[in-house]
């Protein structure tokens, strides 16, 4: 149950200064970079019992529900309609800073009002400073969310500190959840892990034709079977050690844009046309892919563009390595 449900939610990082921090595998991540402000944010609370985050959950609300917020530790985190909050919501009944949420390192959380119109609400008391207790309910507005205690795998911890199990919570059906998000916001969403199944498939489909094809002839200097194997461990190694090397994989997405500009340079210079404009399609597909927030019919029409450029640039690369393989 809650493998299926934490596909669908998404959980998002954001500095206290508002900016939200993209990044691979969130839930390998012990500390965050915030691009904007470069502050180091700590997402773990204390060790003693093992590793532990603090997650604000949207249960109910005109958008976002669904949504995990991973709290920073040690920050004041406001919640507001204006941009420049942590949580910038904008509905009718929010103020332009509403109220502020603290969370210690011990995962007590203090909320305070900040004199909003329709108040700020703990469960059915409407409060001006009070403690958020895990499983607790907040309500901001058309908001309410669940404050939590969770491991990083997603398995929610009760104030006693035993695990709790799914049907002692009140989570949002799966039906609501996934009217409001709809397939395009998922697919926004989760695009790094779509371009990696696309370009895995692509590889796959690359290097089973170019095998078979490779029987009538001499063998090559340099197969495919080798670039599949080298493919498959970079991918293994990079879902599996994620915590690590996030921040190589950051350069990685960089170097990648970088190497299709030069290619398309390249293919520019040389008067190779199509091959130039393969390059530059690839080039865009990825810009989308970087961007932080792509709207969804610019993160489809990327994919789109990108997948095209990738097909067509694998296909002539194929081939020119078939040339110089075959001894020009
Ligand atoms: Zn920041």
């Amino acid at each position: 149950m809650t493998g299926t449900l934490k596909a669908i939610m998404a959980q998002t990082i954001c500095c206290p200064c508002g900016t939200p921090i993209d990044c691979d595998h969130v839930e390998l991540v012990i500390t965050a970079t915030c691009p904007r402000c470069d502050r180091e944010l700590p997402l773990e609370l204390d060790h003693s019992f093992g590793a532990r985050r603090a997650m604000l959950t949207i249960m109910e609300g005109p958008h976002w529900v669904g949504e995990q917020f991973i709290m920073p530790v040690g920050a004041a985190l406001s919640i507001g309609r204006a941009s420049g909050n942590w949580l910038c919501l904008d509905a009718a009944d929010i103020a332009d800073t509403h109220c502020r949420l603290t969370l210690a390192a011990s995962g007590a959380v203090i909320v305070e009002d900040l004199n909003s119109p329709a108040g700020t609400w703990i469960g059915p008391q409407r409060i001006v400073r009070g403690h958020l207790a895990p499983t607790g309910s907040l309500r901001v507005g058309p908001f309410r969310f669940r404050f939590d205690i969770q491991t990083p795998e997603g398995r929610i911890v009760a104030p006693d500190g035993r695990d709790q199990s799914d049907s002692e919570l009140s989570l949002p059906t799966m039906a609501s959840v996934k009217r409001k998000n709809s397939p395009a916001q998922w697919a926004a969403r989760n695009r790094f892990i779509l371009a990696r199944w696309i370009i895995l498939t692509l590889a796959s489909i690359g290097g089973a034709d170019f095998t078979l094809h490779l029987r009538a002839r001499p063998p090559a200097p340099w197969n495919w079977n080798k670039a599949l194997i080298a493919g498959a461990l970079v991918w293994l190694i990079t879902s599996f050690a994620g915590r690590h090397v996030t921040l190589i994989h950051n350069y990685l997405k960089y170097a990648s844009l970088g190497l299709t500009v030069a290619l398309a340079l390249v293919g520019l210079s040389f008067g190779a046309g199509a091959f130039a404009t393969a390059s530059l399609c690839a080039a865009a597909g990825l810009v989308v892919l970087i961007m932080r927030e792509p709207q969804p019919w610019l993160a489809f029409g990327g994919a789109l563009i990108g997948a095209f450029g990738l097909i067509v640039l694998t296909r002539d690369l194929t081939q020119l390595i078939r040339i110089i393989s075959s001894g020009g």
